[in-house]
């Protein structure tokens, strides 16, 4: 690396590490900025020499980057942003503190891809899925399609992993060729991790006609898009790889959305020459992230920690709950979005017949929103007030950002 970057890294190490000692959390994004500032392209110098893999989305990137971590770790160290610093402060902090390993894995989020798709160069990109988020300040879906492709066209070495299920994902990893200007669409591999959320990808972001589907499979009524046939699949309880063999996984997180993140990382590690039948077993050593999906026992309740921060990823939640009394916190701070209204988005219905009992600084919004939904609630006004309420046994608590965070915070900063 060039002097400048060297003094940069080592900058950006003790500024984190500081942040750290004071207690200011894991001190990633004060590391990245204060490298930056000395050189401005300090993550770029960090990526050289790395095989790196990017992994984006609205949804699901905290979780599948953790195991492709672990799937690509059979190869050798793997450095990676752990703790959800996903834009590229949070990148170049990652890579400054791991010192030279030869592969990355790193988490980004949606808005940056194309930002940090330049700086790094990766060897392979996963793209998850698009949703609506933030109402008041992300991107409109199409919107961040259009950027995506737009990106993916200056990389036509990139091998590209994208999800077959999410026609807004196929329509942006599959930009069109351009000769003239020695374009050729990236290749990419598809995986199916289903969908469950349909509501942003109606419209063809190709030509403006209507989607439709039966089962599996989706098309557009007025142009050749459709739905690619992947070469990973759920099947059961495992993953079918491109050889058609199958895979059992046993992962310690729930879902089926989380088998559907599992054939993703499967599918990336392969990028790097991993074979599923060596990555699989390391796949169940991935245990919570950063508190998601985390057990506590507390005072005979088995409470189960659930992030939800939009209403895709919602639905995941309610498939993924059992059925048992179930808290619902929702916070509106800077981190979660202001605007409450997709609360409108979500169909709660599947919570009826459950004890649901509802908290967070906006659990009134909610409670108006379930009232409508025709869902009977109580609300309580701390965390422990819904421990007390529900019998002994199991307690799911879906939560969004902040207000996982606080609950996070009763339960001692649970992992
Ligand atoms: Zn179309």
């Amino acid at each position: 690396m060039p002097l400048r970057a060297k003094v940069a890294s080592s900058v950006s190490r003790t500024a984190a590490a500081l942040s750290r000692a004071a207690g200011r959390g894991d001190g990633s994004v004060i590391g990245g900025w204060i490298g930056l500032k000395i050189d401005p392209d300090l993550l770029a110098h960090l990526s050289a020499g790395r095989a790196i893999a990017l992994v984006s989305g609205t949804n699901g990137k905290t979780t599948t980057t953790r195991l492709t971590t672990a799937a690509v770790g059979v190869l050798g160290r793997v450095a990676t942003n752990s703790f959800g610093a996903n834009m590229p402060t949070g990148h170049t902090s990652a890579l400054a503190k791991a010192g030279s390993t030869p592969y990355a894995v790193l988490e980004v989020d949606e808005h940056y891809l194309a930002q940090v798709l330049d700086a790094t160069e990766p060897h392979v990109v996963a793209l998850l899925n698009l949703s609506r988020d933030q109402l008041d300040r992300a991107k409109e879906v199409a919107m961040m399609a259009q950027l995506w492709r737009a990106a993916l066209v200056r990389h036509p070495d990139l091998r590209v992993v994208a999800n077959a299920d999410d026609p807004m994902v196929v329509w942006a990893a599959t930009p069109p060729a351009d000769p003239a200007r020695g374009h050729v669409p990236p290749q990419v591999t598809w995986f199916s991790a289903g969908q469950r959320w349909h509501d942003d990808s109606w419209v063809c972001p190709e030509c403006g006609s209507t989607i439709q589907r039966s089962g599996e499979q989706w098309w557009c009524t007025g142009c050749p898009l459709r739905r690619p046939q992947p070469h990973w699949t759920v099947e059961d309880d495992g993953v079918l790889d491109p050889t058609g063999a199958w895979h059992k996984v046993q992962l310690q997180l729930p879902g089926k959305v989380n088998l559907g993140n599992a054939a993703t990382a499967l599918a990336v590690a392969a990028e790097f020459g991993v074979r599923p039948v060596d990555a699989v077993s390391r796949l169940g050593t991935v245990t919570s992230v950063a508190g998601r999906y985390a057990q506590v026992d507390r005072d005979g309740r088995n409470i189960r920690l659930l992030l939800a921060k939009n209403p895709a990823s919602w639905l995941e939640a309610f498939d993924m709950a059992d059925v048992a009394p179930t808290l619902l916190s929702i916070n509106a701070r800077d981190p979660d979005g202001l605007d409450t209204s997709w609360l409108f988005d979500v169909d709660f219905a599947p919570l009826r017949g459950r004890q649901v009992l509802i908290t967070g600084d906006r659990a009134y919004d909610l409670a108006v929103r379930l009232d409508v939904n025709g869902v009977p609630f109580q609300h309580v006004r701390r965390f422990d007030d819904a421990v007390r309420a529900v019998p002994p046994g199991r307690l799911e608590v879906i939560a969004n950002y902040t207000a996982f965070q606080d609950i996070r915070a009763e339960l001692d900063r649970v992992n």
